[in-house]
This record gives C-alpha cells, structure tokens and sequence, in this order.
C-alpha cells in the first residue's frame, strides 16, 4: 500500500535542530523508513491562487517523502492561531475558558481542511491508504470522501478528547464529530479519550456504537486505542553518545556536584509550568536542606507565541522565576535555570542521562514523549527518576514513576525530594519495569498496528444497506452476553 500521512506542519531531519513536538518526534522515524509519503504545510502560507502544478514541494527522506504545501494566506491564521489553537486545543485540554475565537476562525478551519482535500486527491491510486494526524484535520476525511477518494481514511489523535461537557464547549462541535466519522478509523492515546469520544457520539449525536464500532450515514467506523510509543534502543544510544557533547559536559560542569532535576516542555500552558516552579519553591521551604544540592533546569521551548493565552503564560514564568529565584538563590547558585530555547534530540538525550529527576507534570497531556524519552535515557545500573503526572496518558504505562498530582503544590514538592532520596535498589526496580513497557509498546508498533487495523477495517467492507443491520445483530449478541 502506498501510505499518505497528513498532519499540520512536516518535520525535517536535521540531526541538530530541535523538533516541533511528539507528533513531528514520532512520525519522522517512521516515515523515513517505511516509505510513506508526509504532506503537510511548508510554513509559508501563500497569496497565490492555486494551481494543480504550483504547490507540493518532495522531497526525499529516507526511503520516504515529504510533500509540502503553501496554504492559503487568508485562511491560514483563522485556521491555525483561530479555531485549531484557540478553540479545539483549549477544549481538548479541558481548558474551555481559554476558547476564544470567531465565526470567521470556523469558516477559516473548514476551508483549510477542504483545501487540503483538494491538494491530496493527487496522491490517490489504487493503493493509497491516507492516514490523518491530529485536531488540525477533523473535517479532512469528510472533505475527502466528498471529493470522491474512496481508499481507506484513517485518523488519529495526538491529544486527549476530553469529557464531553467540556467538548459541548467548542463552537460547531457536533458538526466536527459528525465529520469525523467520515474517517474508518479513529486512533486514540488512552482508553479514557475514547470512552470520552464515545460517551460525545452517544449522548449528543444519539448514535449506536458496539464494539468499538460507530454506524453513521458515512458508513462504519472503528474506534481504538494505539498509544503513541518511542524507539527505546535508538533513545539510548543516542544518551551514550551525546553524553560527551560539549553542551552536556557544560552543564555537568557547571552543577559543581548539586544533583540536576530537568523539566523539557513547549511553552504551553497544558504543561503545568508554573505550579511545578511553585513545587520547587515549597520543596525548599520544606526541606531547606536542598538548597545548593539540587537545580532544576527548565527548557521551554517558545509555542505559538502570536496567542494572547501563550504570551501571558510567558510572562507568569519569567515572573515566577524570577521570584524563586530571588528568594533561595545565593551569588554563586541559582535553583532555576530557565532556557526559551529548544535543543536537538541528541542534546536532550545527554540532559535526560546526566539528570537525576525527570519532572514531567502536565495538567492535561495526550501522552507525553519526553516522559518515555527520559527514561530510555537512563543508565541502567544509575537511573534517575521519573516524576510524573497522573494526567499525562503516558502514566497509563509508566506506572512505576513516582505520580504526581499537578494540581497539589505540596504534593509534588514532596515527591521531588522522595526521588532525590530514593535508594539505588528502587530507582533500578522501577527503572527495569518502566522500560520492559516502553520496548514492548514501540514506535513502530504503534505506526504498524493503526496501519494494519486500517486495512483490516477495510478488508470488510460491509454494503451499506446491511450496516445497520449488522449493527442491531450485534448489539442484540452483546445485550445477550454472548
Ligand atoms: N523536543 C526537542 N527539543 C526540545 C524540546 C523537545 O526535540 O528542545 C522534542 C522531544 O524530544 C519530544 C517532543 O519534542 O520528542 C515533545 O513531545 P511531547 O509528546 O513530550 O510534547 P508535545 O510538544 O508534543 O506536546
């Protein structure tokens, strides 16, 4: 089959640049080895009308493609910083009092999604399979059937779905979930996003799902769970390596023995920046006894910086650590070093090595890669440890983490220092269970696993007429326990 991806933004394999994120982190990898093409926006939203010669940009990447595209100027800023930032991630991060977009965002999104549509037709054949990425898109299957491609959709989301009350919050969202199941199948992180997504269907588009199965007038469409994973192996390597990086051993240098916590975030206000600032400045009142013997080293990566809710949340850190830092720094240390910056995989993979902590304390996140990062990381025989948050769906997994709740300040300030403490024995212990998990449940079973359902999904291709009969059957068989 010939595999078409489609997410926002494409990403790059440039060994020394920062990614854009997990989506871009995992999707490089495989792209480039499994001969799929990637198409997505160059960046350059364009003023031209569009012609059918005058877009997609391929290049090669690896045995794979990426094909970029020049979105329309005029609906690129209502479609991105409008309704896909400022209203669906909001609501997907139960954040609905961050929604704030017009009528004109919506109109902006639908016309980016059908443009799209318009640009992917040429990548149909015969073996085409399109697989979509994340909230960007939702519409995108919809436009693609009415366009008349009838090849496998298939769709999946990066980001939680939150509760449906919170959903009921973003403008048209029915009209969004009605579109989406245009798509065969819908992937989601965890178990509770598509429960969530169920619970949506049911009680606001009254519709009947069995097994994981919705019928709709688009037809039949699966819904599961695939969590996104990582390459452990290539991740470890990569800490050994980078290890002797000039900018690592700076930084081991520079801690003059203090032990080193590491936060690694996009500035966004999903990850619980400021109340894990708040925990490290507690965990000093509480055990003062740290000082001098700990910093925490927060990168955070500047994000969609031209959204008013991203700018005040700049402002509250530089703010906060500014205050933690006046309040328990001393002339020759400082307790937070705070970084806007980003830093190439290579150069994070020595950070998370040389860190005792890995504080990872979203207050709502879909996975989370660097969690699994941090830990693949790891030297065996010395692993540092993961603190995590329990609303991060890598928690699912990652059991043995030290889980936090974001919400309660001093809770998390106690558990930093329970892993400053805890005993070589333990650390190993959870270090062996977290990372027989994450090699279990890889990247590239994640990419082959939706790709396989895709098919399967379609291997049975169910006339229309007997969809919902089929559907009654089964529901009858399920109500019968059999
Ligand atoms: N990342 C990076 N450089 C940085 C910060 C992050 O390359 O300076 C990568 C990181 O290795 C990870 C991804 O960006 O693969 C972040 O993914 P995650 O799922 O943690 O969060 P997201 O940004 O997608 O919300």
């Amino acid at each position: 089959m010939n595999v078409v991806v489609v997410s926002n933004r494409v990403a790059r394999a440039k060994a020394d640049e920062p990614l854009a994120g997990g989506l871009a982190a995992a999707l490089l990898p495989m792209v480039r080895d499994s001969g799929a093409i990637w198409v997505g926006s160059s960046g350059e939203p364009s003023h031209a009308p569009q012609t059918r010669d005058s877009f997609a940009k391929i290049e090669a990447l690896g045995s794979g493609a990426l094909a970029t595209v020049d979105m329309p100027v005029k609906h690129y800023r209502g479609y991105y910083e409008g309704f896909a930032n400022s209203a669906l991630w909001p609501a997907l991060h139960s954040r609905p009092d961050l929604i704030h977009v017009t009528v004109d965002d919506y109109t902006s999104y639908c016309e980016v999604n059908a443009f799209m549509s318009r640009e992917l037709v040429r990548f149909n054949s015969a073996e085409a399979v399109f697989w979509i990425q994340d909230y960007h898109f939702l519409t995108l299957g919809a436009e693609l059937r009415r366009a008349g491609i009838e090849r496998p959709l298939g769709f999946f989301l990066h980001t939680p779905w939150a509760d449906r009350r919170t959903m009921t919050a973003v403008p048209h969202c029915n009209d969004l979930a009605d579109a989406m199941l245009a798509y065969d199948l819908i992937g989601f992180q965890t178990v509770e996003d598509r429960q969530n997504f169920e619970d949506y269907l049911r009680t606001e588009l009254d519709l009947n799902i069995v097994d994981g199965t919705v019928a709709s007038h688009w037809g039949l469409t699966q819904l599961a769970t695939f969590p996104i994973g990582i390459d452990v192996e290539e991740f470890s390597a990569r800490a050994i390596k980078s290890i002797c990086r000039a900018e690592v051993v700076r930084l081991r240098d520079s801690l003059n023995g203090a032990k080193l916590v590491l936060g690694v975030d996009r500035l966004d206000y999903s990850k619980g920046l400021a109340n894990r600032m708040r925990a490290f400045d507690r965990m000093f009142e509480i055990e003062p006894g740290l000082k001098r013997a700990v910093a925490l080293l927060q990168v955070a990566v500047p994000s969609r910086g031209n959204i008013k809710a991203y700018r005040e949340l700049k402002a509250e850190l530089a703010g906060l650590v500014g205050e933690v830092n006046g309040r328990h720094g001393e002339v020759d240390w400082t307790p937070i070093r705070y970084l806007n910056k980003g830093f190439s995989q290579l150069t994070l993979a020595g950070f998370y090595r040389l860190a005792s902590v890995g504080l990872v304390t979203p207050l709502h996140d879909g996975m989370n890669l660097v969690a699994k990062e941090y830990v693949a990381a790891q030297n065996p025989f010395d692993p540092g440890v993961l603190v995590l948050s329990s609303f991060a769906g890598a928690a699912r997994e990652l059991d043995a983490a030290l889980q936090i709740n974001p919400h309660d300040i001093d809770g998390m300030a106690r558990q930093i220092s329970a892993a400053l403490r805890m005993s070589l024995e333990e650390r190993r212990e959870r270090f062996q269970s977290m990372v027989h998990k994450l090699k279990a449940a890889s990247v590239q079973s994640w990419f082959a696993d939706f790709l396989h359902t895709l098919a399967d999904v379609r291997r049975t291709p169910l006339q229309a007429a007997t969809r919902p009969i089929v559907l009654e059957l089964a529901s009858r068989r399920a109500a019968l326990g059999r």
